[in-house]
């Protein structure tokens, strides 16, 4: 491919690619791709570029094209789940929200098959702060390099490629669902409440959404946005008077109710008359395993102990970096495996991603080659009032990458670079 030769060229020539960083940098500030730094996170006097792939990864259409697809399918599963205090075992307060807004982000890689084929398969979906996302630095939505990326693509050459490159952005949309929300509430002095974090590297990205939104003032609380409360610490005094919502749009998210979904009859009860919405949903679904007591989690063990290559072993936790990966699925469960604390894991058929050599800008990292593989996030959004449906979309799209050295995206260790797919 000629982006490949050109990256070869391109690395071996010192001054021309610093003059092509530099000036990808400098875009990436007139763009406004900023964070604020690790060092200072909560202060914007100093900034700093968003980590980001110079050139876009490849992405095939078909698996992209059916992600986006399925997606408003994906957001009535979720808020239908929501709704379901028997799946859920889990009481609703449906008075007080009778007005329901999801922002929600499904990640896939696409799983490269030994006959070349390739197929979306779901990583996991985030129903609670997905956004914005997560408060690493490296993780911040809203932010797209493409501005920078087409611009070192024509640079060198890839006039046509730089055309094929899709923007990335989609504050628009989640702004769409969250004023709706606000005029379906029909208090004029109504506002929209963010809960943040106390450490806010990506301030920068989520005043996007907030200026959209800034036009309508008021006293009143009307919807209350979470980016918060995806990990245990999350749930202090302060955040309790809210606890029941988001503890029950968070369940929803969790890996396990992931792992039930998947198993045969589920997702017919949430789509008792159509089959094909049923199959397009279960099409992304990988190979999702129960560690519950039992003769079928037992078997689980046994699989996973013979070929831990295959699996990964996921807690109940979000955020990155807590999944378990070849030897220490053995380590983990052999410790486990005799007890209830077995069932506090599921296990998930390992996707083997297209790995590709790309410069990553980041900084303090030198330039060079790395291989790294791609997460493809897709945005959903959707209003409920009442029973009806009134809004349900999907928001856009993101692609992430991360080294190929390191099995989990780990966000904690900020090995995460927005990246753009060129659709092949
Ligand atoms: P979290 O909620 O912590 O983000 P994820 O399920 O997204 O949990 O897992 C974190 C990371 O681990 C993913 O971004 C991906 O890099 C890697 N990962 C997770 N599941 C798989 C899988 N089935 N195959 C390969 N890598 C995976
Ligand atoms: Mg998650
Ligand atoms: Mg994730």
């Amino acid at each position: 491919m000629a982006t490949k030769v050109i990256l070869e060229q391109l690395i071996t020539n010192a001054d021309r690619l610093n003059s092509l960083v530099v000036e990808a940098k400098e875009m990436a500030f007139q763009h406004g791709i900023l964070l604020r730094t690790p060092e200072t996170p909560n202060s914007s006097e100093v900034v700093s570029f968003a980590p980001f792939t110079l050139f876009p990864s490849p992405v095939p259409e078909a698996p992209l094209l059916q992600a986006l697809a399925v997606y408003t399918h994906f957001n009535t599963l979720v808020d239908k789940i929501s709704q379901d205090p028997d799946f859920l075992q889990e009481a609703l307060d449906g008075e007080i929200w009778s007005i329901v807004v999801g922002l929600n982000r499904s990640d896939y890689m696409v799983d490269q098959r030994a006959d070349r084929t390739s197929s979306l398969k779901q990583i996991e979906i985030n129903t609670i702060a997905a956004a914005f996302d997560k408060l690493k630095h490296d993780h911040a939505p809203l932010i797209s390099p493409t501005p920078c990326v087409r611009h070192a693509m024509k640079s060198v050459g890839l006039l046509e490629e730089s055309k094929c490159i899709q923007d990335t952005s989609r504050t628009p949309r989640m702004s769409a669902a969250l004023a709706k929300a606000w005029e379906l509430y029909g208090q004029h002095k109504a506002v929209i409440l963010f809960l943040v974090e106390e450490v806010q590297l990506s301030q920068l990205s989520h005043r996007t959404i907030e200026r959209e939104l800034w036009k309508r003032d008021g006293l009143e609380v009307a919807v209350v946005y979470y980016r918060y409360g995806y990990m245990p610490d999350h749930y202090t005094e302060q955040v309790r008077y809210e606890y029941s919502l988001i503890s029950v749009t968070h369940l929803v998210g969790t890996k396990k109710v992931q792992q039930v979904l998947a198993r045969p009859g589920v997702l017919e009860r949430f789509f008792p008359d159509q089959p094909q919405v049923v199959e397009q949903i279960r099409a992304t679904f990988a190979g999702l395993y129960t560690l519950d007591m039992g003769p079928e989690g037992d078997q689980t063990v046994a699989m996973a102990l013979a070929n831990p290559d295959k699996f990964v072993l996921k807690p109940q936790r979000e955020g990155g970096g807590n999944n378990y990966f070849g030897e220490d699925i053995v380590r983990v469960l052999q410790e486990v495996k005799g007890d209830e604390r077995r069932a506090a894991y599921i296990l998930m058929d390992r996707i083997r991603p297209r790995i590709e050599q790309k410069i990553l800008l980041k900084k303090g990292l030198p330039l060079k080659l790395t291989s790294i593989c791609y997460e493809i996030g897709v945005y959903g959004a959707y209003v409920r009032h009442g029973q009806e449906m009134v809004l349900s979309e999907v928001a856009g799209h993101t692609l992430r990458s991360k080294s190929a050295e390191y099995d989990d995206a780990g966000l904690t260790r900020g090995i995460t670079t927005f990246d753009n797919p060129l659709i092949i």
